[in-house]
This record gives C-alpha cells, sequence and structure tokens, in this order.
C-alpha cells in the first residue's frame, strides 16, 4: 500500500512535532512546518535517522506564499497529500479586550484561523484526490471565554466554524476539530510568564496550579489521537469538534496501536 502523506504545522515542538513523530511511526511519511527552520530540520532528521520519512519546510502559516509553498514543495517530494494537521498556533495577547493591541489581535487571529484556512486551501486539490483528512487543532477555549484570552477564544471558536463549512463543502475530504486537553508546551509556559498581567488572578492561577500538582498532559497523549485521527478518522466523524480522550477516539487510537514500529 503507498504510504499516505501528511503536513502537520507547528512540528518544531510540542503538540504538532508529537503528532509528526507519531505519524512517522504509524508509517506516513511527513511535512514538518513551522519558522524555527534549524529546529525543524534537526527534528526531520531525527525522524529520518529511527527510519521514517520526513520533510521539513520552514515557513510562517500567516503568509498565504508560503502556506502555496508548503504545498508544492510536499507535492514535488511525496507526490500526495492524504491529511493536514492545523496545529500551529499562538495564544498572544494575553490582555483584556479593552486594553489589547489590534495589531496582536492580527497576528492571532491570522495565525489560528486565516493561516488553516489558507493552507487548506492551498491543499484541497490534492486532499480530494485521496479522499483526505483535515484535523483542526481547537481548544476547549472555542466553547466557552477566558478573560484575558480573547483573541484566542475568538480564533478557536472561528476554526470550529471553519471545520464546519469544509464538512459540508468538500464531500471528498473529512473534517475534524480536535480538543487536545491542557499539554505541557511552550503555550502553557506563555501563560504561567504573561497571565498574571492580563489575566484575572483567579483564572491564572488555575493554570499554575496545573502545573505544580503534575496535572498538565504530556504532548505525545493527545498527539498520538491527532495523528491516529489524521489517518484513519471515520468519514461519519466530518464536521465533528471530538475531544482527545473521549471513548471512541481513544478506541480508535487502541485499534490502529500495532501499526505503531517498535
Ligand atoms: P507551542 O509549543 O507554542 O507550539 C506552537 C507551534 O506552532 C510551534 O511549533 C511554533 O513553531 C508554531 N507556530 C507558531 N506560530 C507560527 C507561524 N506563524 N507559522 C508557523 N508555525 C507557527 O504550543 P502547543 O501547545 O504545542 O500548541 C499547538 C496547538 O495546540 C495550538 O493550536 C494550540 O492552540 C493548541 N492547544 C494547546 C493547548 C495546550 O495546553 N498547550 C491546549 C489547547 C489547544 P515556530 O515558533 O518555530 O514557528
Amino acid at each position: 500500500m503507498t504510504a499516505k502523506t501528511i503536513i502537520v504545522t507547528g512540528a518544531s515542538r510540542g503538540l504538532g512535532l508529537a503528532v509528526a513523530r507519531d505519524a512517522a511511526d504509524l508509517g506516513a511519511n511527513v511535512v514538518l512546518f513551522a519558522r524555527s527552520a534549524e529546529k525543524l530540520e534537526q527534528e526531520a532528521q531525527a525522524i529520518r535517522d529511527e527510519g521514517g520519512k520526513a520533510l521539513a519546510v520552514p515557513g510562517d502559516i500567516s503568509l498565504e506564499a508560503d502556506c502555496r509553498r508548503l504545498v508544492e514543495r510536499t507535492i514535488a517530494h511525496f507526490g500526495r497529500i492524504d491529511a493536514l494537521v492545523n496545529n500551529a498556533g499562538i495564544i498572544e495577547p494575553i490582555a483584556p479586550l479593552a486594553e489589547a493591541s489590534i495589531e496582536t489581535w492580527r497576528q492571532n487571529l491570522l495565525t489560528n484561523v486565516l493561516g488553516p484556512v489558507m493552507l487548506t486551501q492551498a491543499a484541497l486539490p490534492y486532499l480530494r484526490q485521496n479522499r483526505g483528512r483535515v484535523i483542526n487543532v481547537s481548544s476547549g477555549a472555542a466553547t466557552y471565554a477566558i478573560p484575558g484570552w480573547g483573541a484566542y477564544c475568538t480564533a478557536k471558536g472561528a476554526l470550529n466554524q471553519f471545520n464546519r463549512v469544509l464538512a459540508v463543502e468538500e464531500e471528498m475530504v473529512t473534517a475534524v476539530a480536535v480538543r487536545p486537553g491542557v499539554v505541557d508546551t511552550e503555550m502553557q509556559a506563555v501563560i504561567r510568564e504573561m497571565g498574571a498581567a492580563g489575566m484575572p488572578e483567579s483564572a491564572y492561577q488555575r493554570f499554575v496550579r496545573l502545573r505544580d500538582e503534575g496535572d498538565l498532559l504530556p504532548p505525545e497523549a493527545p498527539g498520538g489521537a491527532i495523528a491516529v485521527l489524521a489517518l484513519f478518522a471515520p468519514r461519519d466523524w466530518d464536521g465533528e469538534f471530538v475531544a482527545w480522550d473521549e471513548e471512541r477516539v481513544q478506541e480508535l487510537v487502541r485499534k490502529y496501536a500495532t501499526r505503531r514500529e517498535g
């Protein structure tokens, strides 16, 4: 069987890197995308050293030209696209609406919403050919408001709607939005660093407590579930917003666990 090719954005660290590694373990060709060119190449090389197939394409998801170049490089290298994981994201600005600069809102929405839209649009012709899947990495913040996270909550709510639009417009593509839980990544470090100034004390302390009490998830846990969804999500989940740890997702993870190497 021809190996599937998956693009993972925000694959230089955190959740995206865990998804990329796991997809490679599941036998997929992996394309890693993020701005940190050197780190990205190191991670792609590490996957190749383990016997996987990986290509690093550095770029900025908020730039349409970079999104198009990512698709072109993927096709030139692997010849197909079966899955796209829209994972790259930023939390900033962490500041009340009344104080945040509109420029920081613009960059948040460009990165978290328009980036996935631009990349999906560029990849659609290839995704259609293979009945491909788009996984939109969302958040609980799509469904409720956290004070100080105005741009992020707005962006993730919009991303969930984009996921539904994709489902109703693109018959040959399966779109699933995922809620990964609270994960021990640099994004959480930024929240702990900037939250004291930009969030109410009680909301901010919740995130400090999660770290102090060891309740942050390792990226590999939701990352493994997202890789499985990207490669095998059932067609009838099209347009849904799922949690990484809900039973039907974990059932799918168990089903494909045996395909991992090692
Ligand atoms: P992270 O460690 O900060 O990683 C973010 C990734 O996105 C990095 O690889 C970063 O790489 C990339 N990125 C940021 N801006 C980019 C841009 N303009 N162009 C290309 N790549 C860009 O955060 P994470 O926690 O893994 O976040 C991954 C996803 O999970 C995000 O969508 C986030 O909203 C979601 N999420 C996270 C949590 C959590 O608790 N951590 C909870 C819910 C949802 P470069 O800096 O090298 O570009």
